[in-house]
């Protein structure tokens, strides 16, 4: 096995001018696309105020202070520690420490942003106003919502969060952004080593596990799966035994195909089927758990079947935070129920005008990744503008979304593609699983994400 977590000066290189390319290749994109060229500025003196301070609420803080440089804009965040989420599957596989996915708040805040560290738990659309736990009434001219999803753990029957890192049970997504905490890597880290340990002196059995609503960092569930894999063969950094054939993987999928955009379930089975100890269990949830004599009931509308593990990995079944569920800007029926209700491209609120969002908290098909984000960033950053100045909103989201699928250590399946179709902004085919794309994702795009986009600058 190579050193995959150290750069050579030569690859070091390739990587700098691929990831330079990136972002250069970002301002070559059409109008209604995301672009990096702003539109003009508004110079109106309105009140903007963000709530949510992950990924799409510190992006939208740093955007708006360009583009309405004379906002009074207030950013509230309950969050004093930021996560950088994408991180926690490195955490998983020993290349990062919980540590290097973490940012003061306060560190990221840009200048001329005032912060409320607080949470806010009532939204009065009506009346311009939001209410916080703390100062109580805020009133705004304009609102971006950014609040993230909710896990709902306890949708399985027999688990709720406490339990996940006891009796085999591991969950990479485990964390609390609100008070800025993640476990989720670490606890998967301990779980690869004890199914390793456990396979030297025995045959065992493991699911991953994906739920039946839309989830954040889609392909994270097979990173685990193949991540997994690679480590009982001997790769990664913690041990050389090769015990992977004492070792049978379920991956059970409460959706019929492998992946959300279908495209690339056919790469992606290749992949499986290489591996000759990953068995599918597509259309199946997982609605039950029995921790005492580890058995799993997975169902269909029409069937159950029972299961029997030693461990289990669970992405767990995640729904918009309950304030924005309970609130007048939610969607009120239908598969996006509880979301934000936006139109798909302004990224405006369908009812409330001066209300905009970004991020995982959209009631929209795609986008639920740090990288549909940072366009998603640049749709409100111009959007808004045009609002305040009462223009017709020109930029339009396309429904970009991004995910890393983390074949083996050194490996990645880069699926890049929008509503319509699949595609690559490096020009190479995205079917492939390539050493390059693991390389920028291990190396480059946390701090790109640090000091670039979190300061809306990519
Ligand atoms: C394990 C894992 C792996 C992932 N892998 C990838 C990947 O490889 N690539 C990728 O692009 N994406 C990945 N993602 C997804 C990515 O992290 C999210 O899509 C992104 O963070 C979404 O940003 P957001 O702003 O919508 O939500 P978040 O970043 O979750 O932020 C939500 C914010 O809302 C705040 N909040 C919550 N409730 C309140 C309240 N009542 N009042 C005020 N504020 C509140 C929270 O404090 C938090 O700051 C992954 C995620 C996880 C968990």
């Amino acid at each position: 096995m190579k050193q995959i977590n150290k750069l050579n000066r030569r690859n070091a290189l390739k990587t700098m001018a691929i990831g330079g390319a990136s972002v250069l290749m970002l301002d070559n994109e059409p109008l209604n696309a995301a672009t990096t060229v702003a539109l003009p500025a508004s110079h109106k003196n309105v009140k903007i105020v963000i709530v949510g301070g992950g990924t799409g609420g510190m992006m939208a803080a740093a955007r708006l202070r360009r583009s309405a440089p004379k906002a009074e804009i207030i950013l509230i965040a309950p969050n004093k520690i930021h996560l950088y989420q994408s991180g926690q599957t490195f955490v998983a596989a020993s290349l990062y420490t919980q540590a290097d996915n973490e940012r003061k708040t306060s560190e990221l805040l840009p200048d001329n942003v005032k912060w409320l560290c607080e949470s806010v738990i009532s939204f009065e659309p009506k009346e311009n106003s939001i209410h916080t736990d703390t100062t109580g009434k805020v009133s705004y001219d304009f609102l971006v919502v950014a609040l993230g999803v909710e896990y709902d753990y306890s949708r399985i029957k027999g688990l709720n969060a406490t339990m996940i890192g006891q009796d085999g049970i591991a969950s990479v997504y485990l964390n609390d952004t609100i008070r800025g905490r993640a476990s989720g890597g670490d606890i998967t880290k301990e779980w690869f080593k004890q199914i390793h340990t456990k396979a030297l002196t025995a045959d065992i059995k493991v699911i991953c596990s994906e739920p039946d609503t839309q989830v954040k960092g889609m392909g994270t569930s097979l990173d685990i799966l193949f991540l997994g894999n690679d480590i009982l063969k001997g790769n990664g950094s913690f041990t050389k035994n090769d015990v992977h054939k004492k070792v049978k993987f379920t991956y059970a999928k409460a959706d019929e195909t492998l992946f959300a955009m279908q495209d690339f379930d056919d790469v992606i089975k290749k992949e499986l089927d290489k591996a000759k100890n990953i068995d599918t269990l597509l259309g199946y949830n997982l609605t039950e758990i029995d921790t005492q004599n580890k058995i799993v009931t997975l169902s269909t509308k029409e069937k159950k079947v029972q299961m029997k593990y030693d461990f289990i990995h669970i992405t767990p079944a995640m729904q918009a935070p309950k304030v924005l569920r309970d609130s007048p800007l939610a969607i009120k029926e239908g598969k996006y129920k509880g979301y934000l209700a936006v139109n798909k491209k302004t990224l405006q609120h369908l009812e409330y005008k001066n209300v905009f969002g970004l991020g995982d908290v959209l009631g929209i098909p795609l986008g639920k990744t740090g990288g549909s984000v940072q366009k998603q960033g640049v749709i409100i950053q111009d959007n808004i503008a045009s609002e305040i100045e009462g223009q017709k909103l020109l930029r339009e989201y396309d429904g970009y979304t991004i995910a890393p699928i983390k074949t083996k250590f050194g490996e990645i399946i880069l699926a890049e593609f929008n509503e319509e179709r699949v595609f690559s902004r490096f020009g190479l085919s995205p079917y492939k699983p390539r050493w390059l794309w693991w390389e920028l994702d291990l190396h480059l795009v946390k701090n790109a994400y640090f000091s670039l986009m979190m300061r809306g600058m990519m």
